[in-house]
């Protein structure tokens, strides 16, 4: 097992020989996305890269669970300062039409163009994530960016018919400047996915990505205001959760924190800041886990299926993450290898059987000594076993067959979480039936993880509140306010409720 180390209290950056070429290549990216060499993994606030004033953060190498790349984590200081730019921008925004904004936001869309595959080469070493993958991230902010540009000039408010004399009506407004904060998994779709309704609604960011992929969103926000948004209007700020989340969760000047990030992080941060308990009362997050792990199957075709699964599972190509060919990589950090290994053994020992994976891929580049597993199914699990009630968030899934359709969703919605399920079915009846009866926010049918910015994604239950993507996700970052305007000559002013005004 290779210990996760990924933050060391050291004041020195740190490189390893053994794993020179990584290395290398992340500067070789870092230099053509014109990166300053002396301050390479660092923060983005108001238009500069800003080094961090805290400890060294050291990221291993996926692929090979050898030092990396390493960067001081940002610290209080830089993300008040992040604060301030955004403050400052945010009404510099806003002083525009929103038409200008609009033009401005579809002039954002193409900031990525001619950087696409220097972008997706760095993520995908610094992240360990499929070259392919990667570059379909990268489409995906540029797809953000265009859609909610259209947007801009599109926010009307609305009339209300109030039984008075009084004109009311309603507007969308910004919050002014929102927290952000990333985890790991898709660390460019979340950047972009966030940021694009964020500023199309008129709102400053502050963006924290995960300490374990910091470094293209830094690129991206850079991207983005070269292409004409005001300076200091995003801002990425890189470290810890503890140090620098803190100090973005608990800074006044933030008036809407939005996290995706694990159930236990996301609970943390809303004790922590005390979101929705102080005198911010605009406060609102967003707590997200996903998790398709489990696949519920029909008993009289469990073996079928199983044996279908299997090979389609062996058939997967696992290798190194920049070779096009590769369908998987290793998973991204020691801390989720662990994650993910310790919850099979335990699965193992409750009675779970290993139909295929389990263990290192047996045909493997002799570099990828890192994090690899291979795609691994699990029969003979119960509804009781935690593989089938926790988030395992690895290549692994788990096959537990019913009888019923009403035994289906009972399983399937016997769980904490509620991100996304898919009905698999020749009946359309039954297709919709069930789709109605589960509890998820997003449902396929004969399909899996279809996903769009023109439609709302979010989850039920411990997979979070609040939605990204379409209209829902862009008014998550307004707030509604009410202006109550007299029409009558001659009005008395009456107060409360019940008395006869309203
Ligand atoms: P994580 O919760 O460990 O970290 C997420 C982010 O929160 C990181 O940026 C981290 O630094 C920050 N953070 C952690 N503690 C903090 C604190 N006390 N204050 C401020 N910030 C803090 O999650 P992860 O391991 O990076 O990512 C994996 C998790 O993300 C999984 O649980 C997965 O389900 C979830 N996820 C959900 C969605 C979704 O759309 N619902 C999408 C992607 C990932």
């Amino acid at each position: 097992m290779i210990s996760p180390s990924h933050v060391r209290n050291s004041n020195a950056l740190n490189s390893n020989a053994l794993n020179s070429k990584a290395i290398a290549r992340v500067s070789e990216l870092l230099a053509a996305l014109e990166m300053q060499a002396e301050t390479p993994l660092t923060n983005w606030v108001n238009g500069k890269l800003v080094a961090g004033q805290g400890e060294v953060i050291e990221l291993l190498d996926p692929v090979t669970g050898l030092p990396l790349v390493a960067y001081r984590d940002a610290g209080r200081t830089v993300v008040e300062h992040a604060v301030e730019a955004a403050t400052r921008a945010q009404q510099e925004w806003m002083a525009l039409t929103a038409s200008e904004r609009g033009r401005r936001m579809t002039a954002a869309a193409g900031a990525l163009h001619g950087y696409e595959e220097t972008l997706a080469r760095l993520e995908s070493v610094v992240a360990g994530k499929p070259i392919r993958d990667c570059r379909g991230e990268v489409n995906k902010v540029r797809e953000m960016f265009e859609y909610y540009a259209g947007w801009c000039d599109k926010q009307h408010g609305e009339v209300i018919p109030v039984p008075t004399s009084h004109l009311n009506y309603v507007r969308p407004v910004p919050y002014g400047v929102v927290g952000q904060i990333t985890p790991w998994n898709a660390p460019m779709f979340t950047c972009g996915w966030q940021l694009a309704p964020a500023i199309a609604a008129g709102n400053g960011v502050v963006l924290k990505p995960s300490e374990m992929t910091p470094f293209s969103s830094v690129v991206i926000a850079m991207l983005l205001e070269r292409s004409g948004l005001p300076r200091g209007l995003i801002n990425i700020v890189n470290g810890v959760g503890p140090t620098t989340g803190a100090a973005l969760t608990g800074n006044p000047g933030i008036s809407k924190l939005v996290f995706v990030g694990s159930p236990e992080s996301g609970r943390r941060i809303w004790s922590w800041a005390g979101w929705g308990s102080t005198t911010r009362g605009q406060a609102a997050s967003r707590c997200q886990s996903v998790s398709g792990s489990r696949l519920l199957v029909q008993r009289e075709i469990l073996e079928e299926v199983c044996e279908r699964l299997a090979r389609a599972a062996s058939e997967i190509t696992v290798g190194l993450p920049d070779d096009d060919a590769t369908l998987m990589g290793p998973v991204q950090n020691a801390r989720q290898y662990q994650h993910i290994s310790s919850m099979l053994e335990t699965a193992q020992q409750q009675g779970a059987r290993v139909l295929c994976g389990g263990k290192r891929p047996e045909t493997l580049p002799p570099e990828a000594t890192g994090y690899y597993l291979a795609p691994t199914v699990l029969v003979d699990v119960t509804q009781d076993m935690a593989i089938a009630q926790e988030e395992v968030f690895g290549p692994v899934v788990v096959v537990m067959p019913f009888d019923s359709e009403d035994e289906a969703v009972r399983m399937a919605n016997a769980t904490r979480f509620g991100l996304a399920g898919a009905v698999w079915t020749q009946d359309p009846a039954r297709a919709h039936r069930v789709a109605a009866r589960l509890r998820a926010g997003t449902v396929w049918i004969n399909s899996y993880k279809a996903i769009n910015v023109m439609s709302p994604f979010g989850g039920f239950g411990e997979s979070g509140f609040g939605r990204s993507s379409g209209i829902e996700g862009l008014k998550e970052y307004t707030v509604a306010q009410s202006v109550w305007v007299e029409t009558a000559t001659s009005a008395s002013v009456a107060m409360g409720y019940g008395n006869g005004v309203g």
